[in-house]
């Protein structure tokens, strides 16, 4: 595989369809090309080092270049590399893991569906809420409430219960019975009020919307404890005990997406537990393996398994590769080394309150509307006029000016519409937010002189 880049650029052209990409557009500019990656740092095929302010994609939370993640997908290779849970089967790295995930997660956990990403973990889960009513005998109650940016991924059901209005725009979506209300996204729409107060009232919108629709319809309201591709929008600290006081009045469920926010980004193991509240599900996936190997799952809340598995019947629902065993063992490997390094108290006292003390210094720069953040996640707003909180007159273009500066500088940082975001792995060191936090700044300054603030 010693291609050099151009040939690269030119077979990913001519061959590969990329997601969520304007394929025709990024065929004529050709993409960069990651060729390996070590700790905290990715390299091109341009032999240049780029700091992952990502994570990848939100998930390699124990950093590149692991061997131990390596010799133990190595050894499951050999010993059993595939076989299927159908058919009253099973084998140790996925009952292992079951055992693990049960010990990790909040008490009301106690199983897991296993599934390959996280989209996969929605899907199921939309399926379980549906026969969870059914099985109760109000199969009526079958609409499911999410939020306007959520994220739960791109499959038919994951697209749908997400709140892209540009994902909605393709392919007839949403599906029937998903509906959605405004995000907790004070920056933007709390102007009138304080964090707390724009919190409750946000909470509210959930109310008003099973009002609306009818409490004897609705099944459940899922969200993510922090919108993550939203734009890391952070809710007020009074918002996700109002939601759950709202879902316990109407007795809906609860679903947490923890696909971004689990296994220690926040600081703590799951992002429910950094807010306070207690789902009846939660979606796992990305931070399971750290990247290493595709995994996600549905974590089953002991209130939904009483009917699930108590009331007994099929379900009808499964994957080839549901509790793949290399991907377990993986897991299982991934979650000892996150244990053993302590890295969810790392993120929550130590290099997590390092990386938020220095990412705040960025909120004197004359782009920046907004710095939030927790643990190991942030976001900054870049604003045309901060002292006003104007955006953008073109909303989008500014980010995308100031993530292509970024990766000329040597760093990933990601823009959703003018909002830019971090989310680095749990294994930083100092020195690492030190540089991230350096070139942040330096694209901020270049972003400022080309669209003309400051
Ligand atoms: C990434 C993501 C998903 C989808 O996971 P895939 O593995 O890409 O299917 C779902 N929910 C949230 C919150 C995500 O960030």
């Amino acid at each position: 595989m010693n291609r050099n880049t151009r040939e690269w650029q030119e077979l990913d052209a001519r061959h590969y369809l990329h997601p969520f990409t304007d394929f025709r557009a990024l065929a004529k500019e050709g993409s960069r090309v990651i060729t390996r990656a070590e700790g905290v740092y990715l390299h091109d095929s341009e032999g240049r080092q780029i700091l992952d302010g990502m994570s990848g994609l939100w998930c390699v939370n124990i950093g590149y270049g692991r061997a131990e993640l390596a010799d133990v997908a190595a050894r499951q290779m050999r010993e059993l590399p595939y076989y299927n849970s159908f058919f009253k089967s099973a084998h140790p790295p996925a009952i292992e893991l079951a055992r693990v995930l049960a010990e990790l997660t909040p008490p009301q956990f106690k199983r897991v569906f296993f599934t390959n990403s996280g989209s996969e973990a929605n899907d199921t889960i939309l399926r379980m809420t549906r026969r969870y009513w059914d099985l109760l005998g109000q199969p009526q109650k079958s609409v499911v409430i999410s939020r306007i940016n959520a994220y739960h991924g791109s499959t038919m059901a994951g697209a749908s219960l997400g709140g892209m209005a540009a994902m909605h725009a393709q392919g007839g979506l949403p599906i029937p019975g998903i509906v959605h209300i405004e995000q907790p996204y004070w920056y933007e729409n709390g102007v009138d009020a304080t964090p707390a107060e724009y919190g409750l009232r946000a909470a509210r919108r959930l109310a008003e919307k099973i009002e609306e629709l009818g409490p004897e319809r609705v099944a459940a309201f899922i969200g993510e404890p922090i919108q993550g591709a939203g734009g890391v929008i952070i809710p007020p600290e009074t918002y996700w005990p109002e939601i759950q006081r709202i879902c316990r009045e109407y007795g809906i469920l609860l679903i947490a997406d923890e696909v971004i926010c689990g296994f220690g980004r926040t600081g703590r193991w799951f992002g429910c537990e950094h807010f306070g509240f207690e789902p009846d599900f939660m979606t796992i996936a990305k931070g399971i393996t750290s990247g290493y190997q595709p995994l996600g799952g549905a974590m089953v809340s002991d209130r939904v398994a009483e009917v699930l598995v108590g009331k007994g019947g099929e379900f009808h629902h499964g994957y080839t590769w549901s509790g793949h065993p290399v991907a377990c063992a993986v897991a299982l490997e991934n979650l000892a080394i996150v244990r053993r390094e302590k890295l969810v108290d790392r993120a929550r006292e130590d290099i997590g309150p390092y990386l938020q003390k220095r990412w705040q210094e960025l909120a004197d720069h004359p782009l920046v509307g907004e710095v939030r953040g927790v643990g190991m996640i942030g976001a900054l707003e870049l604003v045309a006029h901060k002292g006003s909180r104007t955006f953008f007159r073109n909303r989008g273009d500014t980010g995308l000016i100031c993530r292509d500066h970024c990766f000329a500088n040597g760093l990933v940082m990601r823009a959703v519409r003018d909002t830019m975001i971090i989310a680095p792995p749990l294994v930083m060191e100092r020195r690492h937010v030190d540089e991230l936090v350096e070139k942040a700044r330096k694209c901020l300054d270049l972003t400022a002189r080309d669209v003309g603030v400051g």
